[in-house]
């Protein structure tokens, strides 16, 4: 592979062939051991803009070896010395914010400046959390008799696996990365077949401040370059972003091992909405939460959206109204809204559910926003954002997560219908509650099963507050103090006898 650029580097195109064909394992760049490498493709074109190191068993034992050889004397400096060094490669990453905005919004498609800027931005301030949290990693005194001394410590796991998707690679990324290192863990990666390229680059700045070997990344596909990662055997702790499916692999293979996982999973999040809502406020949050400026590809999307009648009909208009006025585009042009799908199979998947909708009896799908004319996006992945209505609970578009720019709008009359309606789904990621009723949104912020619950906004969680489902949606937390401790560390109980 090419030598990364030392200095911040704001054309995509050129980053992504500088960094193209590399893992990093034991802070250098190197190539597959089987030479073998993927197209990384730009999916408002359809063209390849780089080569993705296509890593195997033989790179995972080496990324895994090296990561268990740096964690020993990782986790002998004091935390807040692991913490201060996580801070200032925190620091070198704020100085390449807008080139990682750019190569994140080549390599997935997110426009530029509603999504890819937004993520970038994100990244140092979830390192520089966990950071300052070094000094928290402690156990407790507990009093059993004048002659005993029972404490406990927290002590690093080991080597853990991060295996995360594409949606908001550097984000996800970061909410592993940073609370495993600083409680002493090593890291290797496994980052999403789609989006391999802003990841590599932040761990290569990353890898110029920490200790070689304490984070690896690896790029490759699931079944090659995952599953051998979570299969190690010093591999001693699995954190996963991604698909419902994949996570019960993962969960079946860390079961065989018995280590321990967290699973971030699926969702099909209920919004519900009473009469008495800040209308303007609603409607905006409804956009904020399906994120069409994503294509809907969140997986805390508001995919299902309850509308109490009275404003049911002028909700799904003004929503409708605000989504034409979106622009579709080139998603590395500033005056683009919403970009592509992330990838052809992604978008075959979300044309057959449009197409069931369409064809559904009484249903009404409403394509918004129109579609980029520039001929150099001919190829590209763009969908119309779609708002269904009249659709029954029994349609899949209801019951499934599609990960496109989809929502239902559905009329409802009665608050305790409409809650078990909200909870009629294997799903249990994110949910929110509309309206000006303090009993209304607290009984239902109490009732609704799912992990978030927010009233009246819909807010990207912070790194000091936990996330992570229920149900179908996931095993465990992310953020947080107590998810970097519950996680990333074990308890040990040492009792000592004075007498
Ligand atoms: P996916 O499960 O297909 O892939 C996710 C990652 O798992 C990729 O890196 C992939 O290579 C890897 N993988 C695939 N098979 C594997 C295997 N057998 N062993 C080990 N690793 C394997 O998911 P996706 O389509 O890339 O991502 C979209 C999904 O992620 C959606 O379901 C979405 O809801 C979910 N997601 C959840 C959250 C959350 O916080 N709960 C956040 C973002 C995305």
């Amino acid at each position: 592979p090419a030598a990364a650029p030392e200095a911040p580097c704001l054309d995509p195109f050129a980053l992504a062939r500088a960094l193209s064909g590399a893992h990093l394992i034991g802070g250098r760049l190197v190539p597959a051991r089987s030479g073998r490498v993927f197209p990384v493709v730009n999916p408002a074109t359809g063209e390849a803009v780089a080569e993705a190191a296509d890593g195997d068993a033989a790179d995972v034992e080496a990324a895994v070896s090296d990561a268990a050889r740096a964690q020993k004397d990782w986790a002998k400096l004091p935390a807040r010395k692991r913490g201060a060094l996580v801070a200032q490669a925190a620091a070198l990453i704020r100085t390449h914010v807008e080139e990682l905005s750019r190569l994140v919004a080549l390599e997935t498609g997110k426009a530029l400046r509603t999504e890819s800027r937004v993520e970038a931005n994100n990244v140092a301030d979830i390192f520089d959390f966990f950071a300052g949290l070094g000094g928290e990693i402690k156990g407790e005194t507990v009093p059993f008799g004048p002659e005993v001394l029972n404490i406990t410590v927290r002590e690093p796991l080991g080597v853990v696996g991060a295996i995360i998707p594409w949606n908001i690679p550097m984000m996800l990324l970061a909410l592993k990365v940073a609370p495993a290192l600083v409680a002493g863990n090593s890291v290797v990666v496994k980052s999403a077949e789609e989006a391999p390229l802003a990841v590599l680059r932040i761990a290569e700045l990353m890898n110029r401040v920490l200790p070689a070997g304490v984070f690896n990344l690896l790029s490759g596909q699931g079944p090659e370059c995952g599953a051998p990662l979570v299969a190690h055997k010093l591999v001693k702790k699995v954190t996963f972003t991604g698909s419902v499916e994949t996570g019960k692999l993962i969960y079946k293979a860390a079961a065989e091992k018995l280590i321990p996982v967290t699973l971030e999973l699926g969702g099909k999040s209920p919004m519900i909405v009473f009469a008495d809502c800040d209308f303007e406020k609603t409607v905006q949050g409804a956009l904020t939460s399906m994120r069409f400026t994503r294509q809907g590809q969140s997986c805390t999307a508001a995919s299902r959206i309850f509308v109490e009648r009275p404003i049911f009909d002028r909700f799904v208009e003004e929503m409708a109204k605000r989504v034409d006025a979106m622009v579709m585009g080139d998603p590395l042009d500033e005056k683009t809204d919403i970009g592509t799908i992330i990838s052809p199979g992604q978008f075959e998947k979300v044309k057959t559910f449009i197409e069931e909708g369409r064809a559904t009896a009484g249903a009404t799908g409403r394509a918004c926003s129109a579609m980029p004319t520039d001929a150099a996006l001919k190829k590209g992945l763009f969908i119309q954002p779609h708002i269904f209505t009249g659709l029954t609970k029994e349609s899949r578009l209801v019951r499934e997560e599609i990960f496109g720019p989809v929502t239902c709008i559905f009329p409802f009359d009665e608050a305790e219908a409409v809650l078990a309606e909200a909870n009629d789904t294997e799903f249990g990621l994110a949910a929110s509650v509309w309206t000006s009723n303090l009993k209304i949104a607290l009984t239902f912020a109490h009732r609704i099963e799912a992990g978030l619950v927010q009233v009246n906004q819909n807010l990207v969680v912070q790194p000091n507050l936990s996330y992570g489902g229920v149900k179908a949606s996931g095993l465990g937390k992310e953020a947080s103090l107590e998810s970097m401790l519950e996680h990333f560390t074990h308890k040990k109980t040492i009792m000592v006898n004075m007498s």
